[in-house]
């Protein structure tokens, strides 16, 4: 099912989730173990991220530095099929620009329109940890709309290849990525919502936001997007705090914010279950209050722990 179609046919807040995929050389066992934990709260539908490999460069013994690719993650394709064949729940497999030329894009979509999956997240990808920018591949997307359009044109039965006879269209409904805080590398918050309303006037049916820690910025982010003519579900994303090092880590890497009082009561805890306890307890009152204000679903950013997620399903579903 379509997840527009499941958000549309519910009336209360639904839970969704989502997983990465395990880093290559490790098997899929521990992503079924996560899910096994979560599925007692009735997940509508599991998102998989996609990851591009990560670079690092290695010094030999005459200072020469060699670039080696490292923490790779495939497997988003066949394991968005494997979970959804496994346990009847919709997937939402991400696709990204970042790696990709258009035409190996397109053939990811023909796989995933084969394995009867109805639904992608079309995100741009990061830019480079060491340069700072994006570079797309040769032939592929610059910035996330064109690979909406893309996806878009393939429901219209347009394919890059030309010379098809009767073009079967496919269905996918498509959801893309919003930021309350501002995404890093945009100039203001206008320009971002300028930007974020051609994904969906290109074809997004919704709009999933990264993680944000007070419910302000979430309110004042759909207000923005109504008020520039945004009409499209705004669901909010949710990622608990677990271990004390977030409190820099996750501004560094997500540039959001953690509001203070939250900081306070993270320096003062002595351990790291002291601290995830915290981030379950702030988690469970921002999506009580989420679920209060009457959104579409709440989407837990795992980061492949369950048990906190499941904590805060427990309290809220
Ligand atoms: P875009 O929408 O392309 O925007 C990127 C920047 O360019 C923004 O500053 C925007 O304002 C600006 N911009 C957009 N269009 C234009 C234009 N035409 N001209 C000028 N400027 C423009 N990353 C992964 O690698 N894998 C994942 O699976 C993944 N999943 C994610 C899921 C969610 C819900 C979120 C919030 C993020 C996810 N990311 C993922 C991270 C994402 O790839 C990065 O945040 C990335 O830097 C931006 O992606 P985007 O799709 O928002 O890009």
């Amino acid at each position: 099912m379509r997840v527009i179609d499941i958000l549309n046919s519910s009336k209360a807040t639904l839970f969704s989730f989502e997983l990465l995929p395990p880093l290559k050389g490790h098997n899929i066992d521990t992503i079924f173990s996560t899910i096994d934990k979560l599925i007692p709260f009735y997940p509508a539908y599991i998102n998989i991220t996609y990851h591009r490999e990560e670079v690092v460069y290695l010094t030999n013994e005459y200072g020469v530095q060699t670039p080696v690719k490292v923490r790779r993650r495939p497997g988003t394709v066949g394991l968005a099929a494997a979970i959804q064949q496994r346990y009847g729940i919709d997937v939402v497999p991400h696709i990204i620009c970042g790696g990709f030329d258009a035409h190996e894009t397109e053939d990811a979509l023909i796989d995933l329109d084969f394995l009867g999956i109805q639904n992608v997240l079309v995100v741009r990808g990061d830019a480079d940890k060491i340069t700072g920018r994006f570079d797309p591949k040769p032939g592929g997307h610059r910035y996330a709309v064109d690979l909406v359009k893309q996806v878009k044109n393939l429901n219209r039965g347009i394919y890059l290849e030309k010379l098809i006879e009767q073009p079967k269209p496919t269905g996918f409904c498509i959801g893309v990525a919003g930021y309350p805080e501002k995404h890093p590398e945009s100039p203001n918050q206008e320009s971002d919502i300028h930007y974020l309303k051609q994904k969906v006037s290109a074809g997004a049916s919704y709009i999933v936001t990264q993680m944000f820690f007070d419910n302000r910025l979430y309110f004042n982010f759909v207000e923005r997007c109504r008020n520039a003519g945004i009409h499209v579900p705004i669901i909010p994303g949710l990622k608990p705090i677990s271990v004390k090092e977030h409190i820099n880590l996750l501004p560094r890497v997500f540039d959001v914010h953690i509001p203070q009082p939250l900081v306070l009561e993270v320096e003062k805890c002595k351990t790291n279950a002291q601290v995830a306890q915290l981030g379950i307890e702030w988690a469970v009152e921002q999506s009580k209050e989420l679920k209060n204000a009457g959104v579409p679903a709440i989407h837990f950013y795992t980061m492949g722990k369950a048990d906190n997620i499941a904590k805060i399903a427990e309290r809220v579903f």
